[in-house]
């Protein structure tokens, strides 16, 4: 008799794909696999009647109600040795459960393209070519022409990188074909040349920067810094002194730094300064561009990268400082997909690599500031501008009752032309773009709405573009031709109200014909190099700059004497809890853009609120003493960063849909709060569901839920515990939900 022996359970790969659901996909190994570890490999797999790329995330036995005859096998693996591994894979893992996204679309988000799709690691080589044995001994038998001279000259060099032989040999490559043919040359792989200036010296740091400098020297291992310096007090100099120390001691460098602020100046001062070839990330690249960038960190070639947030992604083998600039600025924070945060994500990873990071600005977030203030990051401070500059003067012009022109003052007009006869050059910063920001019947009032984002209860206004001819949302896109009669009355008397950059642009350029006028906005300034080319132009002669917050950082502008802020009013008033810090930071911001060099510089601000609790504790205490009111004020009101917040997103084309599943989640948040309770009191909060900020948008309706929590970990238990339920709903299915784990608006 036989006894059956019980099979052993075969080995699965558990794979992370780019779905969205909350779990990993079970995968025979492919047929004769017999490689190494696959964790962190990419494996091509059947799923459904597609094939996906994935990701293995871990290997084991099959589940205990998994079949294993019905088990499927991957298709390919992709990556002979683990493409992600170590600090990188553990903390995407992290990633992926503080935002309570599936794995795989984590690994999505933070592989490029071409990696995402499956591609190979592309080549990080250059190439070179040098002569074979059989070559080297024919040479001499070889007639005269190309191919000879392509001997003589591998011969006499060993072997030459092909940009080296482009500059010696025309037609190099026939020449070459012709020997590799009679396997007289061959090509080979050599390590990317890259040419790199000599490092110039800075200026001599003067003595904060020198504090600041040798405090960063000093630490080793995971430490934060914050970096609270004045605009202007020379923070990227102590940046580049940290920089040149870490590649000093062999390590890599990465610096993010926001949307706006990586120009080719930028660039240009980082690899001018460290005399090594400097990766740019950034979302004007092509995928083949950036896949090449992460393959040379991934291989350890490159030393320093300068990008923007998904530049946070980069592996780092031999990681030694992570640098955030500006790291109050918005951009660092998804607003869509997976919503994470580049600076809190550069944190964690900082922490993983165990190496120092620098947090810097002139106007840091409460989050930064607060963490400073409680003793978790070294608090460093820059409090004079560098070299000669001084700290610009500012000025509330009080124009209630003034009659505007362009929504310009006649005293701002007149002040603006005394700094252009003066030799100035001014810039009026307005936050909106544009030729008006609505269009209005002045007979009977009707104004245009977009008719994809308006509510009954709720219109969101169209803007007027291309001097009165279009009709813009800046939500959605919709666009149509401005009507020439009022729709509801049919009356001529249709007007433009208020005033957007191109408006004022408009006036000015008829106001002063003598000088230039230009405006910078994301629609003057489409293309990537268009900013850069316009500025040139514009050169240090005496004119107005017209411009929204793209301007607000980033280029220099020695002769800017005279910034001019208009139409801040409606921040001043807005609901969401970040407005006033947002609005805080873009004046202080703003405002250091005047006098750069040596020319003292003035801000005037324009307001039909001059007495605002908020314009004068700026314009008294400048921003700590708004961080310190603005800080007591959210500790008491129970907002971050003493309290931690996430939202649920509902859209769908009825409310009731959006509604019925936010009504779902409170029930499964209230369940799971209730079970809590028995050991402690509970203090999540669940407030809603209520209509989001914008309540609909792009004919879409949309309702949230947020939940609150005076503490991370109860807030993250509570969604551990409730999100199993929720994504499995049946009213899930109805509608388009998101969250957003510290969300940077409500
Ligand atoms: P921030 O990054 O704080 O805005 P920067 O590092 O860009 O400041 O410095 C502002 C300007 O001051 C730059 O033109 C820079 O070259 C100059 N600067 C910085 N540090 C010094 C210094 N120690 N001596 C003289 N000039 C300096
Ligand atoms: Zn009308
Ligand atoms: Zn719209």
């Amino acid at each position: 008799m036989f006894e059956a022996l019980p099979l052993p359970p075969p080995t699965v790969w558990r794979v992370a794909l780019p779905l969205p659901l909350p779990r990993l996909f079970d995968y025979l190994p492919p047929p004769g696999d017999a490689g190494s570890d696959p964790v962190g490999a990419r494996v091509q797999v059947p799923f459904g009647r597609r094939e996906l790329v994935g990701v293995v995330a871990e290997t084991g036995a099959p589940e205990h109600d998994t079949d294993p005859a019905a088990l499927k096998a991957a298709i390919a693996r992709l990556d002979p040795d683990p493409l992600l591994d170590g600090e990188l894979l553990a903390s995407l893992r992290w990633l992926a459960r503080y935002t309570h996204a599936p794995l795989g679309e984590v690994l999505a988000t933070a592989l490029p393209g071409p990696l995402r799709h499956g591609e190979p690691l592309p080549d990080t080589h250059a190439w070179a070519w040098r002569l074979s044995e059989a070559g080297a001994t024919a040479r001499e038998g070889l007639r005269a022409g190309k191919p000879r001279r392509l001997a003589d000259l591998l011969a006499e060099h060993g072997a030459l990188d092909e940009d080296r032989l482009d500059d010696l040999l025309e037609d190099w490559r026939s020449a070459a074909r012709a020997l590799a043919k009679r396997e007289q040359a061959e090509r080979i792989a050599i390590p990317a040349v890259h040419h790199a200036p000599a490092p110039r010296p800075g200026p001599a740091l003067n003595d904060e920067q020198q504090a600041a400098v040798d405090a960063l020297l000093a630490a080793r291992g995971f430490t934060g810094f914050l970096l609270d310096g004045v605009t202007g007090s020379g923070k990227t100099e102590v940046y580049l002194h940290a920089i040149a120390d870490c590649l000093a001691r062999g390590k890599q460098a990465l610096i993010l730094v926001p949307e706006i602020g990586l120009t080719p100046q930028t660039l240009a001062r980082f690899r001018a300064r460290l005399g090594v070839p400097v990766h740019a990330l950034h979302s004007g690249l092509s995928d083949g561009e950036r896949a090449r960038t992460w393959a040379a960190f991934a291989r350890g070639e490159a030393r320093v990268a300068v990008g923007t947030r998904s530049a946070v992604f980069l592996p780092l083998r031999e990681p030694g400082l992570i640098v955030i600039d500006e790291e109050h600025d918005g951009s660092f924070k998804q607003l869509d997909g997976i919503r994470y945060h580049a600076r809190d994500f550069a944190l964690v990873r900082a922490k993983a690599l165990d190496v120092p990071v620098l947090l810097g600005s002139a106007t840091p977030s409460l989050e930064s500031l607060r963490n400073a203030q409680a003793g978790r990051y070294g608090h460093l401070h820059l409090k004079r501008r560098a070299g000669q500059a001084q700290p610009p003067r500012v000025r509330v012009l009080d124009v209630r009752k003034r009659p505007l022109q362009a929504g310009l003052s006649p005293e701002l007009i007149e002040r603006i032309h005394a700094e252009l006869r003066a030799g100035g050059q001014v810039l009026v910063f307005k936050n909106r773009r544009g030729y008006a920001p609505v269009l209005l019947c002045h007979d009977c009032g009707w104004t245009a709405h977009c008719p994809r984002c308006s509510t009954p209860l709720k219109g969101t206004p169209m803007t007027v573009h291309a001097g009165g001819r279009r009709l813009q949302c800046h939500h959605c896109g919709t666009r149509r031709p401005a009507p020439d009669a009022c729709p509801d009355c049919g009356g001529l008397a249709l007007q433009s109200q208020g005033a957007g950059t191109e408006r004022i642009e408009e006036s000015l350029a008829a106001r002063f014909p003598e000088f230039p006028v230009l405006r910078i906005d994301r629609g003057s300034t489409q293309k990537r190099d268009a900013l850069e080319n316009l500025l040139k132009e514009f050169g240090t002669t005496p004119g107005v700059l017209v411009g929204t917050q793209m301007l607000a950082k980033g280029h220099d502008l020695p002769n800017l004497t005279l910034v001019a802020v208009v139409g801040i009013d409606e921040g001043l008033f807005s609901a969401d809890f970040r407005a006033r810090e947002k609005l805080a930071q873009l004046l202080i911001q703003v405002a250091g853009r005047a006098g750069r060099a040596d020319k003292l510089g003035e801000v005037i601000l324009q307001t039909h609120h001059p007495e605002h609790e908020l314009l004068h504790t700026l314009l008294s205490g400048g921003y700590p003493a708004f961080a310190e009111v603005e800080l007591a004020q959210r500790e008491a009101a129970g907002f971050p960063p003493f309290a931690h917040m996430a939202l649920i997103r509902a859209e769908a084309q009825q409310v009731e849909t959006a509604n019925a599943f936010l009504a779902l989640a409170r029930r499964e948040f209230e369940a799971v709060a209730a079970q809590r309770a028995g050991a402690a009191r509970t203090t999540l909060e669940v407030n809603g569901p209520v209509p989001a900020p914008m309540p609909r948008r792009a004919g879409y309706l949309r309702a949230q839920l947020i939940l609150s929590a005076p503490q991370r970990p109860e807030l993250h238990a509570a969604l551990d515990a409730a999100l199993p339920a929720i994504y499995a709903a049946p009213e899930a299915r109805k509608v388009r939900w998101s969250l957003d784990v510290d969300p940077a608006d409500l």
